[in-house]
């Protein structure tokens, strides 16, 4: 979400002429744009603020904006600790960021007309809602994005039309809980159907999703709709029940279980993804445990594992965070090492089988596609001209996550 945002503002600003670089020195405006869920992610935005405090020394002009979840929670005291800060712009204040900026540098007027980014990119992010009415016990979302709004279903299939008339092949709809969408009458379901009818376009994905809210339309209309593409990531965070439940999750493990089952059933190649958090307040070795057991019989194609971080305003922060630091991290490497494995042995059986892919991009003559699926493959001693196409390759070598073919 973080990454489309960031695009967003950047395509919003370059139509005002401003041109988007990566060396921080040549700049005149930087802008941060931070993340706020673990204590981790910030403290890296507090260290890049500390190292630009440097880098306005010897450019003493150059703005400095933080925006996004940090920017949200703290407010002003951002700028109170890091003196040279000159806007700082929460995350709820989203439409009015590009506005702000160009006041900061003396821009007069904003069009409306310009939402939409012009660029030809292959692979396009779109929010489709945004906020979170779920108040899972651990998460610092719901405070720093506010309450979960759907947006019109129109604009949305609109702005999708413009991308794909505009070169853009896949499409991936952003929201904290995709499948609650609703605007009026129009459900996700309905939205998805809706989109997938452009022509022109090639593969639709979303994220995240909800387990409580994957209904059994949507895994039908995956198993129908060709362009949707069979790939889903569905946070489960625990194995133990316990555990869900006071993480406010809403399902138990025998439902995520069965939903699992279901798209595995109904879709024989889909790939499922999750988040993990270990030592949530409570989690005894037991609950721990049954993640673990999870985590092997599922066999996911791929996870995140994090380290339960306490969050202000959330409710977990008001229990005892009661497993020590020591065992968060033992835990999160178990986990962490199990799915690796699993990672590998899952690239390593694709080794010698074709599978269709859509190039994204070339970086130093190597052309980078991606399959159905979602997984990355490098094919080297090809050209550029491939870029947006569809066609398959063969898989010669995998290392750990990555995956090395050729054009057939
Ligand atoms: N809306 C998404 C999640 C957004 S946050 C969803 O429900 O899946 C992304 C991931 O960060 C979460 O799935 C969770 O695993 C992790 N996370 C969130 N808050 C956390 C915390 N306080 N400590 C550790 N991990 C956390
Ligand atoms: Fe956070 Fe839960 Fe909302 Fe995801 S669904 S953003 S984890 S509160």
């Amino acid at each position: 979400m973080n990454v489309c945002e960031s695009e967003t503002l950047s395509s919003m600003l370059s139509t005002y002429g401003m041109v988007q670089i990566n060396n921080t020195l040549d700049a005149d405006i930087i802008i941060l744009n931070t993340c706020s869920v673990r204590a981790q992610a910030e403290q890296k935005a507090f260290s890049y603020l500390g190292r630009v405090e440097e880098i306005k020394k010897q450019k003493p002009n150059i703005k400095i904006v933080v925006i996004g979840c940090m920017a949200e929670r703290l407010g002003t005291k951002v700028k109170k600790r890091f003196k040279t800060v000159d806007l700082v712009l929460g995350a709820k204040d989203i439409d009015n960021f590009a506005l702000k900026i160009l006041n900061l540098c003396n821009f007069e007027k904003i069009s409306s007309d310009i939402l939409i980014n012009r660029s030809s990119e292959i692979v396009r992010y779109i929010t489709i809602m945004k906020g979170c009415n779920n108040f899972c016990a651990y998460c610092v979302v719901p405070f720093v994005r506010g309450k979960e709004i759907s947006l019109d279903n129109k604009g949305i299939f609109d702005k999708c039309k413009v991308m794909v008339k505009n070169g853009t092949k896949e499409i991936m709809l952003l929201g904290q809980n995709v499948n609650s969408y609703k605007y009026n009458s129009t459900n996700f379901v309905s939205l998805v159907k809706n989109i997938c009818k452009i022509d022109g376009l090639e593969r639709l994905r979303f994220m995240t999703n909800h387990p409580k809210d994957l209904s059994d339309d949507l895994i039908d209309l995956i198993v129908s709709e060709k362009k949707i593409c069979h790939h889903i990531h569905l946070p489960m965070q625990s194995g133990s029940n316990k555990v869900l439940k006071e993480m406010n999750r809403k399902y138990t493990y025998e439902h995520y279980l069965e939903l699992v089952n279901n798209l595995k059933n109904k879709i024989h190649d889909i790939s499922i993804t999750t988040d993990v958090i270990v030592g949530f307040p409570g989690e005894t070795e037991k609950d721990f445990n049954d993640t673990f057991k999870a985590v092997e019989n599922i066999r996911f194609d791929g996870l995140y594992v994090f380290r339960y971080s306490p969050r202000p305003s959330t409710k977990a922060s008001t229990m005892f965070d009661d497993v020590p630091l020591e065992e968060k991290k033992r835990r999160h490497s178990i986990i962490l090492n199990a799915s690796n494995k699993i990672s590998t042995e899952i690239v390593s059986s694709m080794v010698g089988k074709t599978f269709e892919v859509l190039a994204e991009g070339f970086n130093f003559n190597v052309l980078e596609a991606r399959t159905n699926s979602g997984r990355k493959v490098f094919i080297k001693d090809t050209d550029k001209d491939y870029i947006g196409k569809i066609f398959k390759v063969q898989i010669n070598e995998s290392k750990v996550n990555s995956l090395f073919g050729n054009i057939v």
